[in-house]
């Protein structure tokens, strides 16, 4: 069998800096000889992608487009001109969720219907709306993957509205699995445990998740980005062919745990 992803282009949404969950993705897929195009929020972005793209092997020659997913034109015309740029891609690592701060301390009683919104636009609708865009260019099939966790299955303290839409982008994930498994694009999520990331700041008391993680957790640690990277690569190789619409969790196995 075939490990490698030589030959492969793969979109990877969501750098933000070194820290990101998506360049732990990028990372491996790089190792596993694939080809890698970025898409970023915003112009701000765009630097320090170009940057780390560098520190690969190769990469100076990445192709990075910026790609606000609140905004369905810039999906569209991100992935025409991806089209138009390499051709076909075989996957896509959907790694994008936001959230205000306001709404990640407290009570989930208290979330806003703006807050509410914003949420589940950015963190749940975009990975049906970047799947269509992106499906036409996965004429050999593929395999997609989104980031999830486990505050979308179990209630966990200052989580509130971005759990909420983590249980919608699950479900999203399995809906997407079913429609586009007859063109042989496979969808899954992973599901990581905390990890210390910009995004991560946002959640009360982060400090205190991680800590119950390592107390707790099977493992006893923490995961880092490369774990998460490397069930990533899994997941966009032939070894995950006959799986699609799963939730795989990369936390240490703290998801067992009931204590
Ligand atoms: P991060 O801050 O590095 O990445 C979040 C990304 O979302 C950023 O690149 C940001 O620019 C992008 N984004 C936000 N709004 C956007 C928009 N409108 N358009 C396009 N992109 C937008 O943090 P991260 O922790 O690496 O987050 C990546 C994913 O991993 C998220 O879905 C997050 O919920 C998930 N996740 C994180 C953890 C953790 O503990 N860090 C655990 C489980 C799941």
């Amino acid at each position: 069998m075939n490990f490698s992803l030589e030959g492969r282009t793969y979109v990877v949404m969501g750098v933000a800096n070194k820290r990101s969950i998506a360049w732990g993705i990028a990372r491996s897929l790089h190792e596993a000889g694939a080809r890698l195009i970025f898409t970023v929020a915003s112009e701000r972005f765009e630097k320090s992608v170009r940057d780390l793209a560098e520190t690969l092997e190769g990469g100076e020659e990445s192709l990075v487009y910026e790609c606000d997913v609140t905004n369905d034109e810039a999906i569209i015309q991100t992935f025409e001109n991806i089209q138009k740029d390499v051709g076909v891609i075989h996957g896509l690592a959907h790694c994008i969720a936001f959230a205000n701060r306001d709404e990640l301390k407290d009570e989930f009683l208290n979330t806003s219907r703006d807050g509410f919104l914003t949420a589940h636009n950015i963190s749940s609708y975009s990975l049906t709306a970047v799947a269509r865009a992106a499906q036409p260019l996965m004429t050999d099939g593929g395999s997609i993957l989104t980031l999830t966790y486990l505050g979308g299955e179990q209630v966990v303290k200052n989580y509130n509205v971005m759990g909420v839409a983590k249980a919608s982008l699950d479900a999203s994930m399995k809906y997407l699995a079913n429609d586009l498994g007859k063109r042989n694009i496979r969808v899954n999520a992973i599901s990581a445990g905390p990890i210390r990331t910009l995004s991560a700041k946002g959640v009360g008391d982060f400090n205190q998740i991680l800590s119950v993680i390592e107390e707790r957790a099977p493992l006893r640690r923490a995961v880092t980005q490369e774990e998460v990277g490397d069930t990533a690569y899994y997941l966009m190789s032939d070894l995950s062919r006959g799986v699609t619409g799963e939730i795989i969790h990369v936390d240490s196995g703290f998801n067992i745990v009931s204590y």
